[in-house]
């Protein structure tokens, strides 16, 4: 990972978008500060396209494009999108209805299965999600790692898809990931996704943004990315130096003084 200064204006030649993190990324322990919130409104005055990408639930995601300076959130780690990119706001879950309702039985008969069988608590978000269950590992229960490895190997050889983030482990039946995600409402919008992952910048700090820093043209991590390299395949190609909002912040300044 290279700082934040040796960014340059060839690395973000032909960037439009800003696809961005949420938990620890945006938010600083779950809380949206005053300079994050604001670099959101100098990175769409400067003429981003602003997504946010995170494995919270639809629910965080509908609201966020109703009431931020956003165009779009991809919500539940690439499941089901909010945007208004080509008219009002408009809900993306590509899974047909009745298999939605399918997946969601086996999801819950799972979800028990491994309470009892881990003792895995809940987290304390699952009313506003439609693709995923989530467990909480480190939000407000602390979950040893090797328990967590246990339940994800068993998720595994049951059909099941399993995402860690530092705070939930995200359960899940849908073949996506931040990258697809992003992939899969580009497609929507009928733009060539691959096109599109080039020409995207992603901001990310844990494991469950590890398939979007394989994948996007450009990629910054927030300082404290150093904390999950060991479970990232690609680290991101920079890094700012404060951490979580703050590095969202001075990434966000470092794109804006760029681009003008
Ligand atoms: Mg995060």
């Amino acid at each position: 990972m290279r700082p934040l200064s040796a960014l340059s204006v060839e690395d973000i030649n032909g960037i439009d978008k800003v696809v961005f993190d949420l938990d620890d990324t945006l938010l600083s322990n779950g809380k949206l500060e005053e300079d994050a919130y604001s670099a959101l409104f100098r990175l769409r005055v400067a003429g981003f396209t602003l997504i946010a990408s995170t494995g919270r639930p639809a629910s965080f995601a509908e609201v966020a494009v109703r009431q931020w300076p956003i165009q779009a959130a991809i919500a539940e780690n690439g499941g089901v999108a909010f945007h208004c990119l080509d008219g009002p706001l408009t809900k993306l879950d590509t899974c047909p209805g009745h298999t939605r309702r399918e997946r969601r039985a086996r999801l819950e008969t799972f979800t028990e299965t491994l309470r009892n069988e881990f003792e895995l608590q809940l987290a304390d978000d699952n009313h506003g999600r439609i693709t995923d269950v989530a467990f909480d590992i480190g939000e407000h229960h602390r979950v040893a790692p090797e328990v967590v490895e246990r339940a994800r190997n068993l998720a595994r050889v049951s059909g099941f898809r399993t995402f860690c983030s530092n705070i939930h482990m995200h359960l899940t039946l849908d073949a996506f990931d931040k990258a697809t995600g992003f992939a899969a409402l580009m497609s929507n919008l009928q733009q060539d996704p691959v096109r599109e992952l080039r020409r995207a910048a992603f901001l990310g700090d844990s494991a469950n943004d590890g398939p979007a820093f394989a994948a996007f043209g450009l990629t910054l991590g927030v300082a404290n990315v150093r904390k999950h390299l060991a479970k990232l395949t690609v680290a991101p190609r920079f890094v700012s130096h404060s951490t979580m909002g703050r590095g969202f912040s001075e990434i966000a300044a470092r794109l804006v003084e760029l681009r003008a």
